[in-house]
C-alpha cells in the first residue's frame, strides 16, 4: 500500500461494533475480572484504547517502532529531556522554538547544559559534541526563518563520533508528509501535533515516535510517572485531523510556493524573503534532498524595518488572521517580534535573523489567488 492508503486503512474499525469512526473511550478506569486480570487496560494514565489508535497512527506515519501521545508538544519535549541526568550536555539548533528554549533553561538549573549551534553547518554541529553530549536536538525547518539542517548527515556523523548519542528531531514544521527523521537516521521524532498533524487549530497535542523498544520503555515509564497524557477526546480530534494530512500539506505547500513567488516580485517593499522552495534560500539544496514538499510557511521582512510597518501589514490582511500557531486549514499571519518571540532577548532574536519587521505566514487551504490578493492589498497599505 502507498503511504496515503496506509494512513487511512491502518485506522481500523471498532472490533466490538464495527463503528468506522474511532470510538472515544472517555473513561478513567476499567473493570477487572480479578485483581490484575483485565483486557490490557487498567487506568487511562497508563493506557487508553483511543490513545493507542493515535499512537499507532503516528508510528506508521513516522516509520517508527512505537509512539506516545502527550497533552501538548511541550509536554512531549519535557519527557524526552527527562532521559538525561545532571552533568549531561545537549547540542541544539540555535534558533530553536522559544518554548523549547524555556524548558532547556529549566534543565540548566538541574545541571543539564545546552550548547546552541547553527546546525545548518553540519561540521560545526559535530565539532560541538563533547564527551558529555547525550542529545542532539534539531528542528528543520526552523521557526520563523525556515533554516534547514541535514538530518541524515548529522545523525550519521554524530553516531560515528559517539554511538550512544541520541538525535532528536522536532518535526513540527515539516510534518511526516514532508520528511521522516527516523528514516534519515535519527532516534526520536517529536511533534507539536497542535500544528499540521491535527491540522484544524482545535486541539493541543504532542507526539513522540521512537526507533526502538528500549527508548519506548524509558519514555513510557516517564510518561506514566509524570502523567502528561493526551485526553481521549483530544486523541480523537488528532486522529480525525491527521487523516487529511497528505492532502493539506500538498495544498498548503502549493499555496506557499505561489505566495513566495508573488512576494519575490515585491522587491521594492521587501527586504528578506524566506521559503526553502526558492532557489535563493540558503539551504534550498538540503531541502530538495530531504523534503517531499517545501512546506506551508513563508516569512518575509520589510525594507522599512520597523515594528510599526509590520503591524500595519498584519492588521491589514483580511483572510490571513492575526494569530499565533500555524498548520491549520485557515491562513494565519504572525509578527514574531511582538508575538511568538516577544520574550526572546533582543540580541538572540536579531542573531536569529528575526528583524523587527519580520512577518510569518502560515498557509491554509484557501485558493492561492485570494491569498495573494489579500497580501497584495496589505502591502499597498504601507
Ligand atoms: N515545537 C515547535 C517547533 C513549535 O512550534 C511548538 C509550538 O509552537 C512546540 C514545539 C510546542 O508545542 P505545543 O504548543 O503543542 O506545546
Amino acid at each position: 500500500m502507498k503511504k496515503e492508503t496506509k494512513l487511512i486503512q491502518n485506522i481500523l474499525s471498532d472490533p466490538l461494533t464495527g463503528a468506522i469512526s474511532t470510538p472515544i473511550y472517555q473513561t478513567s478506569t476499567y473493570v477487572q475480572e480479578a485483581p490484575g486480570v483485565h483486557k490490557g487496560f487498567d487506568y487511562t494514565r497508563t493506557n487508553n484504547p483511543t490513545r493507542k489508535i493515535l499512537e499507532n497512527l503516528i508510528t506508521n506515519l513516522e516509520y517508527g517502532c512505537a509512539s506516545l501521545a502527550f497533552s501538548s508538544g511541550l509536554a512531549s519535549i519535557d519527557a524526552i529531556l527527562k532521559l538525561l541526568k545532571c552533568g549531561d550536555e545537549i547540542v541544539a539548533v540555535d534558533d530553536i522554538y522559544g518554548g523549547t528554549f524555556r524548558v532547556l533553561n529549566l534543565y540548566k538549573k538541574l545541571g543539564i547544559h545546552t550548547k546552541f549551534v547553527d546546525t545548518t553547518n553540519a561540521e560545526k554541529t559535530i565539532s560541538a559534541i563533547s564527551d558529555k553530549t547525550k542529545l542532539i536536538w534539531l528542528e528543520s525547518p526552523t521557526n520563523p526563518t525556515l533554516k534547514i539542517s541535514d538530518i541524515e548527515y548529522i545523525s550519521k556523523k554524530s553516531k560515528n563520533k559517539n554511538s550512544t548519542i541520541l538525535v532528536v528531531v522536532d518535526n513540527t514544521f515539516a510534518s511526516p508528509a514532508i520528511q521522516n527523521p527516523l528514516k534519515l537516521g535519527s532516534d526520536i521524532v517529536v511533534h507539536s501535533a497542535t500544528k499540521y498533524l491535527a491540522g484544524h487549530s482545535d486541539v493541543l497535542a504532542g507526539l513522540i515516535t521512537v526507533k526502538n523498544t528500549d527508548l519506548y520503555e524509558k519514555l513510557k515509564y516517564i510518561q506514566n510517572t509524570t502523567g502528561g497524557v493526551l485526553s481521549p477526546i483530544d486523541c480523537w480530534l488528532t486522529i480525525r485531523g491527521s487523516q487529511t494530512l497528505y492532502l493539506r500539506i500538498k495544498k498548503q505547500s502549493q499555496n506557499a510556493f505561489k505566495i513566495a513567488s508573488f512576494l519575490k516580485k515585491q522587491n521594492n517593499k521587501l527586504d528578506q524573503l524566506y521559503y526553502p522552495g526558492l532557489s535563493h534560500h540558503k539551504n534550498h539544496f538540503i531541502a530538495v534532498k530531504q523534503q517531499r514538499y517545501f512546506g506551508g510557511i513563508v516569512s518575509f521582512s520589510l525594507k522599512m524595518d520597523t515594528i510599526e510597518s509590520a503591524k500595519k501589514i498584519v492588521t491589514s490582511t483580511k483572510l490571513f488572521k492575526l494569530a499565533e500557531s500555524l498548520g491549520g486549514t485557515k491562513s494565519l499571519i504572525c509578527h514574531p517580534a511582538t508575538m511568538t518571540h516577544k520574550s526572546t532577548p533582543l540580541e538572540i532574536r536579531k542573531n536569529a535573523g528575526i528583524q523587527d519587521s519580520l512577518i510569518r505566514l502560515s498557509m491554509g487551504i484557501e485558493n492561492a489567488d485570494d491569498l495573494i490578493e489579500d497580501i497584495d492589498q496589505a502591502l499597498k497599505s504601507l
